[in-house]
C-alpha cells in the first residue's frame, strides 16, 4: 500500500477514485477543495477571502493549504490519498519535505488523463444534474475556464516534476469509472 497523488484537470474524476480507494483499500482521502469548502461554511473571515478566491478560480495561497495539509498529515495513520494537492511545484516540494521529516513519501503520482474538451462537457454536466441545494459554488462556466488555465499553466508541470522523480503514472480518464479504479489498483498493488 502506498501513499498516492491524483493528479488531472478539475473534473477528471479525483474525487470518485479517491472515495472509490476510501471505501475498497482503506485509505484516508485528503481533499483541500473539501478542506477549504468546509472552512468556506465555518463562515469565519478567512473563509469569506477563501470564498472569493474559490469563485473566482484562483488558487487560494500555498501558506494556507498547506497549514492544512500539515494538520491532516501529523494526525493521520493509514496511507494517504491527496486529491487536488498539489497544484503547483512549490506545494509539491513542501510536500515532500513534510512528509520526510516524518519518514514518510509519495509513492505513486498518477495522472488522470481526460480531454480538455471532454471535461468541459463533463462538467456542464455536473451542473445540470446538480439541485440548487449541492451545486457547488465554483460550478460556473467562467471559473471553470479559469480553472483549467490554472490548472495548464501551474498544474501540468508537475507531470513532468514527477517523471523526473520515476513516481508518475497515467491513466485514461476517458474510460469508465471502474476501469479506471481497476487500473488505479493495478498500479498500487505494483
Ligand atoms: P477542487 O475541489 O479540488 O476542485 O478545488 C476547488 C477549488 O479550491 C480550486 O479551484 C481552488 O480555488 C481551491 N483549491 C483546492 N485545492 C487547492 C490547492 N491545493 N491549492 C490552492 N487552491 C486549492
Amino acid at each position: 500500500m502506498s501513499n498516492l497523488i491524483l493528479l488531472g484537470p478539475p473534473g477528471c474524476g479525483k474525487g470518485t477514485q479517491s472515495k472509490i480507494l476510501v471505501k475498497t483499500k482503506d485509505f484516508h482521502q485528503i481533499s483541500t477543495g473539501d478542506l477549504l469548502r468546509e472552512s468556506v461554511n465555518s463562515g469565519s473571515n478567512t473563509g469569506q477571502a477563501i470564498k472569493e478566491i474559490m469563485e473566482k478560480g484562483d488558487l487560494v495561497p500555498d501558506k494556507m493549504v498547506i497549514k492544512m495539509i500539515l494538520n491532516v498529515i501529523e494526525k493521520g495513520k493509514k496511507k494517504f490519498i491527496f486529491d487536488g494537492f498539489p497544484r503547483n511545484i512549490n506545494q509539491a516540494d513542501q510536500l515532500e519535505r513534510s512528509l520526510a521529516e516524518k519518514e514518510k513519501k509519495i509513492d505513486h503520482v498518477i495522472f488522470i488523463n481526460v480531454s480538455l474538451n471532454i471535461l468541459e462537457e463533463r462538467i456542464k454536466k455536473r451542473i445540470q444534474e446538480s439541485d440548487q441545494s449541492n451545486k457547488r459554488d465554483d460550478d460556473n462556466v467562467n471559473t471553470l475556464f479559469k480553472r483549467v488555465e490554472i490548472y495548464k499553466e501551474l498544474t501540468f508541470p508537475l507531470l513532468d516534476y514527477y517523471k523526473e522523480k520515476n513516481l508518475l503514472w497515467e491513466v485514461d480518464g476517458m474510460q469508465s469509472i471502474e476501469d479506471v479504479s481497476t487500473k488505479i489498483s493495478k498500479i498500487i498493488s505494483n
